[in-house]
This record gives structure tokens, C-alpha cells and sequence, in this order.
């Protein structure tokens, strides 16, 4: 029999708990660099507890400003650190029992989400060893995701990986940088009730070499274009997917599994603001950042508790293909990149605000998933989408 539901996650301890939400935030809050430090820039963040941040300057009347999170990490924190007390082992044990999970970095140009993914700058473009202690969490990521497939060898897996970014709303491919004159399209897939990348070119992952491969060739292609344009990487979103296949087999039973993860690396948050002040709406805002922006709605909305149905995830390139992950049949880590000093200071507030109503999402994440219930499911997400579509209309 194919196509019955996987019970072997049942109990273990990755598996979900009521007490486990299917949107984590972090933040993390990066050092205080050079320059700041030539100024003398005051520090504005105090840490009182675990999860806990003061910010100070936020009100009119300097009144500090308390924010509370899932974790928070300090200026000192490790890329090590965030590999282990973020929660990205839970989504990455997740996507290989068949979750939709996606990590992202939100926070202004220069408030460390780059360094977060993939350590600092050239780094993985070089060719660095997987054990440089540098690494971000992309390649610390794919040493964990061999572990754990290493650690079943009663499955049969299959990785593919996929690197793309969106510029402009415009989908280019990053491992196949030649393209990139003719944007690909993101279309709906009748088959996997979920959206795609029409062309995109996808490499077959068995080793954990093909996967820094994949990072490093779509990384370099990456900077290629940031060269080429002035400011081009903080106003793309890159995105690297890693599709899991597992194939189980337990006496007679037959049963498979298709998970995915995805790094999201966003655009500068700054850009948002800039949007809403120049009082472009959305249709308009096209040319600046309507994914960033189109992300933020979805957030707020589905922090609102509001009918589904209303989240607006066809309005972008970007919420499109994040939708399964967003919507409750995945996992979500958001991690919030923040500055420490003055000169920061109202693009930090707005950045923990965003954190702290993504922290309000609750829905609880399902597993792929016996034959019946996934048709229940899709047919459900197809109504979702029509409905989206025609209050769009
Ligand atoms: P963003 O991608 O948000 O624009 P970057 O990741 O490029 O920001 O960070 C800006 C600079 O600060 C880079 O030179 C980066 O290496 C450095 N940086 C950011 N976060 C950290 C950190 N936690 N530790 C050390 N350096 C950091
Ligand atoms: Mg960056």
C-alpha cells in the first residue's frame, strides 16, 4: 500500500507539542562595529532576562521599552549559538518528516541577516571548509540535515536544492545565472496544491558537497549582480529551497514523505517604510518592494487571527512560494536582525515590532500525509486560494 500515513514520528521528540507554535521568533543583535565605535555611538539595548530586550529612546519621553521574544542573541552569540538555540534542528527534522519549513532573516541593510545565513561577507564564494567556524546557518543546516538522514537508514532520501532570488518581482535564477534576462514564472501546480518556479533549474543533492555546491555557485552568481547594480542585494530577496524526499518502508507498508526548507534572505527592511512614505499603495509599490511589503500584510493578518481566506499571498512572488510554509502546513522561523546603536534606533524598533506580532501566529502544522486527508487538505488550500483571489478581484 502507498501513500499511507507515517506514524513513526509519533512521540518522538521532534514531533510537534501543544506548546509549540508553527512560528518561532528570534532575535539577533549584532555587534557594534568599527565606525560606531569611532563615534562613539551610544548603545541603546539592554538584555534583562532570557527572550527579553530593553530598548531605550523609543518614546518621545525616552521611555525604555521592554520586548520579549523566543530567544534573543546577544552580540557575543556564536554562529554555533544559532545553529543550536534557534530552534532551525526542529524545522530541519521537520522537512525530512515531511513539513514545509522555511527560515527567514528580516532586519535593516546592514543588521547582520547575510552574516547570519552565511557568515560573513566572500566567505562561502571562497570555497571555505564546511568546518570553517564562521559558517552561517545555511551550511551548518546541511551538515544537520545528513545526520539525520544518516541517522535513518531504513529511509531512502532524496535532496534537491534550488537557488533563486527576486528582484524588482522578478524571479532569477541563481544557478543558472544565463536566464536572468527572461524572469521565470511562478505558477500554481494543480498536482502539489502549492506554487512553483516554472524552469527552474533544480540539482539532485546526495552528497553534502552537492549541497555547498548549490550555496556557493548561486552565492557567487549572487554578488555577480549585486556588483552590477548599486544597493542590488539589500533590495533582493534570495531564497534557497531544499526539497526532501523520503521513501518508507516498514514490512509491507510503503510510505512517502515531502518535505522542504527554506533560507530566505530578505531585502532590507528599510524598504517597507520608505514604501509607505512616499504613500504608494499596493499596487503601486511594485517597483520598490511589494514582496517585503506583501510579507508584512500576510503577517499582520495572519497574527490577527482573521479567516484565512483574507491573506493576501498571490499579491506577491515572494509570500507565493512561502505560502504552504506560512499558511499551517509548515514551520516558520523568523529571525530578526537587529543593530545595537543609536544611529539604528527607529529602524530596531520597527524591526522588534514586526518580530513581536509575528510572534502572535498560531496554527498548528500538518504532516504529508495519508492519501485522504491530504486530498481534504488540498481541497481546503484550493477554496483558501480562490478565495484569496477573488477578494483580490
Ligand atoms: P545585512 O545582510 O543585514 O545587510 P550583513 O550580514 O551584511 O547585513 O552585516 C553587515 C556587516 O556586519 C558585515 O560585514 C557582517 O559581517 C557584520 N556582521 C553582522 N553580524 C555580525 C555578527 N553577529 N558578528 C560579527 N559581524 C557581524
Ligand atoms: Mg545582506
Amino acid at each position: 500500500r502507498t501513500g499511507s500515513v507515517d506514524r513513526s514520528t509519533q512521540g518522538s521528540t521532534n514531533n510537534l507539542n501543544s506548546d509549540e507554535d508553527n512560528i518561532n521568533v528570534v532575535v539577533r543583535v549584532r555587534p557594534v562595529n568599527d565606525k560606531e565605535l569611532s563615534l562613539r555611538e551610544r548603545n541603546m539595548l539592554e538584555f534583562p532576562g532570557k527572550g527579553q530586550i530593553i530598548c531605550h529612546g523609543t518614546a518621545s519621553g525616552q521611555k525604555p521599552k521592554l520586548f520579549s521574544y523566543n530567544v534573543v542573541f546577544e552580540p557575543a552569540a556564536t554562529q554555533e549559538d544559532v545553529l543550536e538555540y534557534s530552534g532551525i534542528k526542529r524545522l530541519l527534522e521537520m522537512a525530512v518528516e515531511g513539513f514545509s519549513c522555511t527560515a527567514f532573516c528580516y532586519g535593516q541593510t546592514g543588521s547582520g541577516k547575510t552574516h547570519t545565513l552565511t557568515g560573513p561577507p566572500g566567505l562561502v564564494e571562497s570555497g571555505a571548509s564546511p568546518h570553517s567556524p564562521e559558517h552561517g546557518l545555511v551550511v551548518r543546516s546541511f551538515v544537520y540535515l545528513f545526520q539525520l538522514i544518516r541517522d535513518r537508514p531504513d529511509c531512502h532520501f532524496i535532496l534537491k536544492a534550488s537557488f533563486l532570488e527576486i528582484y524588482n518581482e522578478k524571479v532569477i535564477d541563481l544557478l543558472n545565472p544565463g536566464s536572468s534576462r527572461k524572469p521565470l514564472q511562478v505558477r500554481w501546480s494543480k498536482e502539489s496544491r502549492s506554487f512553483y518556479v516554472e524552469n527552474l533549474f533544480t540539482v539532485d543533492c546526495e552528497q553534502l558537497d552537492d549541497l555547498f555546491a548549490v550555496l556557493e555557485e548561486g552565492m557567487r552568481n549572487r554578488s555577480v549582480g549585486a556588483h552590477a547594480m548599486n544597493a542590488h542585494s539589500s533590495r533582493s530577496h534570495s531564497l534557497l529551497s531544499v526539497r526532501v524526499r523520503r521513501d518508507v518502508r516498514a514490512r509491507d507498508v510503503a510510505c512517502s514523505t515531502l518535505g522542504k526548507i527554506n533560507f530566505v534572505d530578505l531585502a532590507g527592511s528599510e524598504l517597507t517604510k520608505r514604501t509607505h512614505s512616499t504613500g504608494k499603495t499596493l499596487e503601486e509599490a511594485n517597483n520598490i518592494n511589494r514582496s517585503l511589503m506583501v510579507l508584512g500584510y500576510c503577517i499582520a493578518q495572519l497574527s490577527d487571527g482573521k479567516k484565512k481566506g483574507h491573506i493576501p499571498y498571490r499579491d506577491s512572488k515572494l509570500t507565493k512560494l512561502l505560502a504552504d510554509s506560512l499558511s499551517g502546513n509548515g514551520v516558520t522561523l523568523m529571525i530578526a536582525c537587529i543593530a545595537p546603536t543609536k544611529s539604528n534606533l527607529s529602524e530596531t524598533i520597527n524591526t522588534l515590532r514586526y518580530a513581536a506580532r509575528a510572534k502572535k501566529i498560531k496554527s498548528k502544522p500538518i504532516v504529508k500525509m495519508d492519501a485522504r486527508d491530504a486530498l481534504i487538505l488540498s481541497l481546503k488550500r484550493e477554496v483558501e486560494v480562490l478565495q484569496a483571489e477573488n477578494d483580490h478581484l
